[in-house]
């Protein structure tokens, strides 16, 4: 029933502030400036390659000096916590967010990276039957945000998912790890040899689902491979 209404708000009021429900003020957006500032942005002290906020300051985490990714850096724009997580849960039912999430998103790639670096864009491969149900892949409608913004190509249906999995949220670290074994496969992996490439997912928890990635884009000769995620768990 809520799903009824909610339809139903978001069809005559579209510019309804989809977290404090003030006007946005602009049809465009989704969520209103106040509400984007008080995301729990990650901007200084976090981990120099995976992101994590690090409250007490040094350079990387404990998990990050005791393993070595394929993967250059994780950037993210905050923290999974508030209203940034309630965005990214409401983005896997209303895909009209892409607009609000790929810009912050835009930012904390631009800061944090330079985009003539970068070759191609790639998000990461939802299980078909996940994207059945919820009707898109909301890492390729960021990605397509980005392209569309930065210029730069977007790969897809080449790093594809060959297993369906369980929702990584429901096991621990290990078992995500096990969970994700020879899950992605590239269907031309010549594609990517020596070049740079961005990964895009709305969240990073373990890393494990990015490092998946880019052992797979590494292994094909890829140059290097950062990934690129709204929230860091
Ligand atoms: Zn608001
Ligand atoms: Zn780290």
């Amino acid at each position: 029933m809520s799903r009824i209404i909610d339809v139903f708000v978001d069809f005559f009021f579209p510019n309804i502030c989809v977290i404090c429900g003030k006007n946005t003020n602009n049809t465009k957006s989704s969520v209103c400036h106040t509400c984007i500032q008080k995301i729990d942005y990650i901007k200084t002290s976090h981990c120099v390659t995976c992101y994590q906020p690090l409250p007490d300051g040094g350079a990387h985490c404990w998990q990050c000096k005791r393993t070595k990714y394929h993967f250059e850096i994780i950037i993210a724009v905050g923290k999974y916590t508030g209203i940034l997580r309630e965005l990214i849960l409401k983005f896997k039912e209303k895909d009209f967010l892409k607009e609000n999430l790929g810009e912050i998103l835009l930012n904390a790639l631009k800061s944090n990276l330079n985009i003539d670096k970068i070759d191609y864009i790639v998000p990461v491969p939802l299980s078909k039957k996940r994207e059945f149900y919820r009707g898109y892949n909301q890492a390729m409608l960021l990605a397509e945000y980005i392209s569309g913004k930065t210029g730069k190509n977007i790969i897809v249906n080449n790093l594809i998912r060959v297993k369906n999995t369980k929702a990584q949220y429901e096991l621990n670290r290990e078992e995500r790890l096990l969970n994700l074994k020879d899950v992605f496969e590239l269907k031309e992996p010549w594609f990517f040899k020596n070049k740079s490439i961005v990964i895009i997912d709305d969240i990073a928890t373990t890393c494990s689902t990015l490092e998946e990635c880019s052992r797979v884009l590494k292994k094909s000769g890829a140059k290097n491979v950062y990934g690129l995620v709204l929230a860091r768990d």
